[in-house]
């Protein structure tokens, strides 16, 4: 496994990889790396000649108030996990590599980046759409993999990279839950027992709107009332950023179930960590 840290270098391995007509599977991550995270690379690796797996915490897609500093690092042990898993590249920008001085480009992806999540953390998804534009430029992947954890993400990357024309498809990889149902995410981390417990409100509260939906009785606004008050039961949630139903395209609030696919999507904040899932039930 090679250990990349220099952009330019990353660029030039990956154009001898497709010079030999090599396929490149891409995994882009922030690292503190996962189950989550190796489920996507494991499939990147089933389906392509050259896996490449970034770690790179990008600094554009957090808040001023948010927490770039408290980010989990683990370099050591996502090197080991990355190795295990038999990746060709690891790719592990610096920040003033991606961003040099005078960087100036930002890239909006509309209404798709102002809704759920774009409602509470302002510029998050432009920072993200700029710094997949920017890795799927040095990586020139094939296929790029994301999880469904960030369904919102892959909507607005999918809409970018459809919108600029750019060569790579887009797979989405299905959530990894830990044993009681709590999606997998870097930020658990930050979560003190008695949270961690209550953290499984999330996953309990979307699979009990999910059966409700399947009785096809239901009405949205009783489900997203439903979701509300099964959350607020759970006392140390502070703030409910958003919970309810949505579609899966336009990310658009439900207000009534005629589509065959509905998102149930939720973000709380579990004391001082903010937790975000999703569910996309089918109805037909
Ligand atoms: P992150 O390091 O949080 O930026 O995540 C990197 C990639 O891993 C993103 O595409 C995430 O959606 C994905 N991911 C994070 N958590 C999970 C999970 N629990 N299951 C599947 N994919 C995940």
């Amino acid at each position: 496994m090679e250990i990349i840290r220099i952009p330019r270098i990353m660029q030039n391995t990956s154009r001898k990889y497709l010079q030999k007509g090599q396929s490149i599977g891409f995994v882009p991550t922030m690292g503190a790396l996962h189950e989550g995270h190796l489920s996507l690379i494991r499939r990147a690796r089933a389906e392509n000649d050259i896996v490449v797996v970034s770690i790179f915490v990008n600094p554009k897609q957090f808040g001023p108030a948010e927490d770039f500093t408290a980010y989990p690092r683990d370099t050591d042990n996502d090197i080991a996990k990355v190795r295990e898993l038999g990746i060709d590249t690891l790719f592990i920008p610096e920040a003033s590599l991606m961003y040099p001085e005078g960087f100036a480009t930002g890239i909006s992806v509309g209404m798709l980046s102002g809704r759920l999540c774009g409602l509470f953390r302002a510029g998050h998804f432009m920072g993200v759409a700029t710094v997949v534009t920017k890795l799927l430029n040095l990586v020139s992947p094939t296929r790029s993999y994301f999880g469904q954890k960030d369904f919102q993400q892959t909507v607005v990357i999918s809409r970018m990279v459809k919108d600029l024309n750019m060569n790579v498809e887009i797979v989405v990889c299905p959530t990894v839950r830990e044993i009681d149902g709590l999606a997998m995410s870097s930020r658990n981390r930050y979560l003190t027992l008695e949270e961690r417990t209550g953290a499984t409100v999330l996953y309990r509260t979307m699979t009990l709107v999910s059966a409700a939906l399947h009785t096809g009785t239901a009405v949205a606004a009783g489900l997203k009332e439903m979701l509300q008050s099964e959350l607020k039961r759970e006392p140390l949630i502070t703030a409910i950023d958003y919970a309810s139903l949505y579609s899966p395209e336009t990310l658009e609030e439900l207000q009534e179930l005629d589509g065959k696919e509905v998102l149930i999507a939720i973000a709380v904040r579990l004391g001082r960590t903010r937790l975000i899932d999703n569910l996309l039930v089918n109805l037909s």
